[in-house]
């Protein structure tokens, strides 16, 4: 892509938004804010925001979880009937019987409903990726916590517990491989959190960061987090080797799966028959991960006081190819090359000072910095400078 044909050119500006993703990904003209906890995703963004969206969808489709779309626009009945119509954090559309959704449960059981009516139909599941409405008392930290944010949520269905279970842990599996992919494998813990409906625990996936609003307690010895409700319950001890010697960190919850249990299918009355004729409800789990949120959550994690520094399977692009000088002819066919290798190519074709393609450069924060010029023409070469690193290298092409 050239530089020069993005409507959303990063911009001098004072954000007033305090927190580091939101000021730096509206600086560097990935997302504007249109009110609070409301985002629009510019070309840069929305590339970024694809790029986890499919992380996620690859490994969700992995896991088995076959990709639908539910509406956003929902009516009354199933919520009164599973008595949630009245929670807080549902918006409602004033002088209609409808609200918008901000979870799935009461819509995706009925659409289940249609099509099971045989143990030989389980299990199976569902996912999609779609804009969550939520009235949040106080959105703030930019992507963190949203009004309008993008989740993806999958819905699993068994004919008993151990097909459940051994779901679960595979999810536990497949969430992993997505915070790996998005370069947050080491700052991402499996976390203990308060249960489902009958199991003890349900786990949170938090990715330790400074802005993240939850206290993870870190048991070195099990390699295990707990959240702050389980660890008062457990009177500050590990709840599997009992260590009480636990290193708090702050993190934001980037993931969260739950085994429903039969919650949602008793109120619709979903049931089926086992081989013997025996008649039991469905038994589901859900299971979420916020891809707005991880964004915020990956700019959080790695930027310095430059800018973003895009872990490589997320970032826009692979190369951020400069031109300085009078090397245009040259950089073209450079910039048309290394697209047909197969990088994807930023291509600052702008006229505009080195320092300042340089800081903005740093501010985007593509992986790999190209520069061509006419010193390093000279020697058949382009200066290479990796966003996470200080030195270059002089590197041979072919013009
Ligand atoms: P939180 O405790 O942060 O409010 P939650 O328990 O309400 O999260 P879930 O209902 O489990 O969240 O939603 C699944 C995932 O969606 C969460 O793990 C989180 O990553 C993401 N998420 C939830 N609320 C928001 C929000 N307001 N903005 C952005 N992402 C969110
Ligand atoms: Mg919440």
């Amino acid at each position: 892509m050239k530089q020069s044909q993005i409507f959303s050119r990063a911009k001098k500006e004072n954000v007033t938004d305090q927190s580091i993703n939101a000021n730096l990904l509206i600086r560097s003209g990935f997302i504007r804010k249109l009110m609070s906890g409301v985002y629009s995703y510019l070309p840069l963004g929305s590339i970024v925001l694809k790029n986890i969206e499919n992380i996620v969808r690859q490994e969700m489709n992995k896991l088995g979880g076959q990709e639908i779309l539910m509406p956003a626009l929902h009516p009354k009945e199933p919520w009164e009937r599973t008595k949630r119509w009245q929670n807080k954090e549902m918006f409602k559309i004033k002088d209609r019987n409808f609200s918008l959704g901000w979870t799935h449960e009461e819509i995706v059981v009925p659409l289940a409903k249609q099509f099971i009516d045989s143990y030989k139909e389980l299990p199976f599941s569902v996912f999609q990726i779609q804009n969550k409405f939520r009235n949040e008392a106080r959105a703030k930290s930019g992507l963190l916590r949203g009004r309008e944010f993008l989740m993806k949520d999958l819905y699993s269905f068994h004919q008993n517990q151990e097909c459940l279970d051994s779901f679960y842990e595979k999810a536990i599996k497949a969430y992993f491989k997505v915070y790996q992919r998005c370069g947050l494998k080491e700052k991402t813990f499996l976390t203990l959190a308060s249960g489902g409906s009958f199991s003890k625990y349900s786990h949170e996936f938090q990715t330790v960061i400074e802005a993240g609003e939850d206290e993870i307690y870190l048991c070195p010895k099990c390699a295990l987090a707990i959240n702050k409700e389980i660890i008062e319950e457990e009177k500050y001890q590990c709840p599997q080797c009992k260590n009480k010697d636990l290193k708090v960190e702050k993190a934001a919850e980037v993931g969260n799966i739950f085994k429903l249990q039969e919650k949602y299918t008793e109120p619709f009355d979903l049931k089926v028959k086992d081989e013997k004729g025996k008649e039991s409800f469905v038994l589901m789990g859900c299971y979420g991960i916020g891809i707005s949120r991880l964004m915020g959550a990956i700019v959080e994690a790695f930027h310095d006081e430059k800018g973003i520094v895009w872990p490589k399977e997320v970032a826009p692009f692979d190369i951020h190819l400069i031109p300085i000088g009078k090397v245009k002819k040259e950089a073209d066919k450079l910039y048309d090359n290394l697209q047909k290798e197969g990088n994807k190519v930023l291509y600052d074709d702008r006229d505009k000072s080195v320092g300042e393609k340089f800081a903005e450069a740093d501010l985007i924060g593509i992986p790999l910095r190209m520069v061509l010029s006419e010193k390093t023409l000279e020697k058949k070469c382009v200066e290479t400078k990796k966003r996470n690193e200080t030195k270059t290298k002089l590197q041979k092409y072919k013009g």
